[in-house]
């Protein structure tokens, strides 16, 4: 039993759509409170400027609403240690930056990028430590203070021992040691005056008084740093412990990665799934109640919540499975009423069908038209002729390469709606020297299913961001499958193309 009020946190950072993986660790961050009477916070690590975006906070509070999840303190609820978003805490990382560096447990850091890329190529050419050489830890403090006071720009690093080892605890794991000499003198503290995640994300946890670190176990490789820091700043340490990733069910076992599956809550939603069953789903990832029960709610799973049962294999995150769940759901838990309830709250109702009438309208003879003609709106995938997708004129390859341009550029996009989806085609006609009407013509058929349909962009737009990015995955998949070169090249493309970077 913890010895300490129980405070545990989620701190997804805002970069990109809300995935099923910052679901998972919310799901079981809020049973582990709920079970001992503690306290939920959310907290929003936007330190990554260039990264994050308001759009992506948002979406990822309303999915874990949806979700059914809900927090004790965050930005949105407010609590006792607010602000909850780290872009507005700067004042208070920098005074504990200040005070690492007045103890000596960090120092100003003037190395130029040149010189760090030159160093790093080296240590690589001659396979050495890929780390920092340290050369401005030698640097006299009060010197290196003037330059700064004199607007040089630098970052600020920490100290860590050159010998020894580090020794940590896991609650999964037990003892986890390092040696110190493979771990960096890390940044802390950027050019642009923002912390990095190691420093913020200890002195959050720290001021916010979370008892237990309860996250992905990407995150043990930081471990030696973070509780470095809580030694220099003289805190107690919290509980650490490391949940397994979740895994694709393919072959490879490797990292859930949404080129082999999709990964956004927002897809799922899209798709169907039932939210309390995609929750459930997500709870038998690496635990499983007592009774072996594999359908159960969320007030259930807090009865018999056991952290220390969490299992290490690492679970898979099988989209079969958790339709086989779903379907349970909708079979068990609803009559014919019920049920279509729910169909309206997913998407049959007034409002979609409002979207989509301006389109249909001209296509219909007969209201009964509307079934078929609409019908890939509602639908999670639709089956098309592969031997069909190709665009006049382009071989098999080049038909490829252009679809694997567009699905990385619509991974890119952070906005959504039809005039922009249509700028984003004509300049990828433009520079391609096609018609627009030859290179959407392999789009339709992917996208609705049929080579003609109701207007291509506004569909798009109807259909949102998920499900397009999902149907193009795995046209590619069927077509393809594409080569890791190219990708790249299509990658190399696509930033040509549209001046951005890539997703
Ligand atoms: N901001 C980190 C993330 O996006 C938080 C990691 C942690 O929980 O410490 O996953």
């Amino acid at each position: 039993m913890p010895d300490r009020p129980v405070r545990v946190r989620i701190a997804p950072s805002p970069t990109g759509d809300p995935h099923v993986g910052t679901a998972y660790q919310a799901l079981f961050n809020s049973a582990f409170a709920r079970r001992h009477g503690g306290a939920f916070v959310l907290r929003i690590e936007d330190t990554d400027r260039a990264r994050s975006t308001p759009e992506s906070e948002r979406a990822i509070l309303s999915s874990l609403r949806w979700l059914g999840l809900s927090w004790d303190e965050g930005p949105d609820v407010g609590g006792p240690h607010a602000p909850y978003r780290q872009s507005e805490r700067l004042p208070i990382y920098r005074e504990h930056v200040e005070r690492l560096l007045a103890a000596g447990h960090a120092y100003r850091c003037f190395c130029s990028r040149e010189r760090l890329e030159r160093m790093r190529e080296e240590n690589r050419a001659n396979k050495e430590f890929p780390g920092y050489d340290r050369l401005c830890r030698g640097l006299d403090p009060a010197e290196a203070a003037r330059r700064a006071a004199a607007g040089e720009p630098h970052v600020v690093r920490m100290k860590v021992p050159t010998e020894g080892h580090a020794v940590m605890h896991d609650l999964l794991r037990g003892e986890i040691r390092r040696d110190w000499a493979s771990i960096d003198d890390q940044v802390i503290l950027k050019t642009d005056g923002f912390p990095t995640y190691h420093l913020a994300n200890v002195v959050d946890d720290h001021l916010m008084e979370i008892s237990h670190v309860i996250r992905g176990e990407e995150w043990i490789n930081s471990l030696p740093k973070h509780v470095r820091l809580y030694e220099m700043f003289g805190w107690q340490p919290p509980v650490f412990c490391h949940l397994p990733l979740l895994r694709n069910a393919d072959r490879t076992r490797s990292k859930l990665s949404k080129r082999r599956n999709p990964t956004s809550i927002e897809y799922y939603r899209r798709a169907g799934f039932l939210p309390e069953a995609l929750l459930n789903f997500l709870g038998l990832m690496g635990w499983s109640p007592p009774d072996g029960e594999e359908k159960f709610s969320f007030d259930e799973m807090v009865r018999s919540f056991e952290l220390e049962r969490v299992s290490l294999g690492g679970p898979v995150f099988d989209v079969e499975k958790l339709r086989w769940l779903n379907g349970r759901y909708i079979r068990e838990d609803h009559d014919a009423a019920r049920l279509v309830d729910r169909l309206a709250e997913w998407a049959l109702n007034r409002e979609t069908f409002e979207r989509i009438a301006p389109l249909a309208q001209p296509r219909l003879q007969t209201l009964s038209d509307w079934g078929y003609l609409t019908a890939f709106f509602f639908a999670d995938d639709v089956p098309f002729d592969a031997e069909q997708v190709a665009i006049r004129g382009l071989d098999r390859e080049a038909t490829l390469e252009l679809l694997q341009i567009a699905s990385l550029r619509l991974d890119a996009r952070r906005t959504w709606n039809a005039d922009e989806l249509d700028a984003d085609f004509r300049r990828l006609a433009e520079a391609t020297g096609l018609k627009l009407r030859d290179l959407t013509k392999p789009f339709y058929l992917v996208l609705t299913g049929r080579s003609a349909a109701t207007p291509l962009f506004q569909s798009m737009e109807i259909l949102g961001p998920d499900l397009c990015r999902v149907r193009l995955r795995r046209a590619l998949e069927r077509l393809g499958p594409v080569s890791a070169k190219k990708r790249k090249q299509a990658e190399r493309r696509m930033v040509e193309i549209f001046g951005e970077p890539a997703p």
